[in-house]
């Protein structure tokens, strides 16, 4: 083996042993031990050196996984549809990049309808409805399998328990993000601060700790709140739907779903930009936090024609805001906790 090679392969497992580490921290016990500027930082470090090296790569590594393994404290819920990750795009050229990569593969140089929508920072949840009742909700988990979460998603206010209207599908599952407010977020951990409980990190912290609570009445005091982002499973399957994902989210809207009211569309690459640009300028004053914004092939026909890869879609990509400020963040709040 060349030095290089060798050097190349303890770099690899050095960071995929780190990643592996910080996975467990943020999503088995809700308690990240680094901010994410840093995780972002090594996985692009292992991704590089993965894509340089193809020879070690490995299905096992961090980079080809989605979250977390489920807690065992829970029963375990089997996705029918795996609920992947996203890519990541850290800058302007990246966005280009995965642009031209659609067009590409497409073989196609049609500008192309981007649905636009914040990128909430809590965890997904998929949430199912049998003849318009709800009767399951789910942690991601890894993706494959996550864990049932059903009566603590029940207390969550803005989660319809009935569809509206008649006309759904007999099952539908909607996926979308649970989260914290940050108003509700300050006066939580006033609250923890004055009865000696637990101060958390981040209301990304404070959503996932709330909701993977064992008693649900715990939950119920928690300010959580929903915001659809898709669909899962719909059956039957010839149930007809919107041809784009934002109609979709309309339709989500009219059964009663919650929708991010920052939602919208944008065409081609340079739309894109100028969407995260003005969500930038207003992420301060937003009730939420998030951590960059997602741009997703609007048309459902080509979302199918561009598929997955190991652990995300090829026809989304999150934005993230710039490193520093997340660092800035972090540092700010998590770590003089
Ligand atoms: P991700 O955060 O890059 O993206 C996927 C997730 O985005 C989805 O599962 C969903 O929960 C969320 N999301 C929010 N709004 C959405 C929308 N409108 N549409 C679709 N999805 C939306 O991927 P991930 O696998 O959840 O987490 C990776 C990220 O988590 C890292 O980039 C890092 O920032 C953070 N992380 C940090 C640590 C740490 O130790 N600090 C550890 C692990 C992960």
């Amino acid at each position: 083996m060349s030095d290089s090679l060798e050097q190349a392969k303890q770099q690899i497992a050095t960071l995929r042993n780190t990643l592996n580490e910080y996975n467990y921290q943020y999503y088995v016990m809700d308690d990240p031990s680094v901010p994410d500027a840093v995780y972002d930082r090594d996985m692009q470090a292992l991704i590089a050196l993965e894509k340089q090296y193809p020879t070690l790569q490995s299905p096992n590594s961090p980079s080809q996984k989605v979250g977390g393994a489920a807690l065992s404290a829970f029963e375990q819920v089997i996705h029918d549809v795996p609920m992947l990750s996203l890519d990541n795009a850290f800058d302007e050229e990246s966005l280009l990049a995965f642009e031209k990569r659609l067009k590409d593969r497409l073989k196609d140089s049609a500008t192309l309808d981007f649905s636009c929508e914040p990128k909430l920072d809590g965890l997904a949840v998929s949430i199912l409805y049998e003849n318009g009742e709800l009767v399951r909700a789910a942690t991601r988990g890894d993706g494959q399998v996550g864990e049932n979460i059903t009566a603590n998603v029940r207390t969550i206010s803005n989660v319809p328990l009935t569809l509206r209207g008649e006309h759904y599908p007999e099952r539908v599952e909607v996926r979308g993000e649970v989260f914290m407010p940050r108003e509700g977020f300050a006066k939580l951990n006033e609250h923890q601060k004055e009865t000696g409980g637990k101060v958390f990190a981040n209301p990304r912290n404070a959503a996932a700790g709330s909701l993977r609570q064992l008693d649900s009445k715990i939950t119920a005091k928690r300010p959580l709140m929903f915001y659809a982002y898709s669909l899962g499973v719909v059956q039957p399957e010839n149930f007809e739907l919107p041809t784009t994902h934002s109609e979709r989210l309309k339709q989500l809207g009219n059964w009663g779903l919650p929708l991010c009211p920052d939602i919208d569309t944008a065409e081609g690459g340079k739309g894109c930009l100028a969407y995260y640009n003005h969500i930038l300028e207003k992420r301060d004053s937003l009730p939420y936090d998030i951590d960059g914004v997602v741009f997703k092939v609007n048309r459902i026909d080509l979302q199918n024609a561009l598929g997955f890869v190991a652990r995300a879609p090829r026809w989304a990509i999150a934005q993230k805001f710039p490193a520093q400020e997340e660092v800035t963040k972090l540092l700010d709040v998590e770590f003089q906790v």
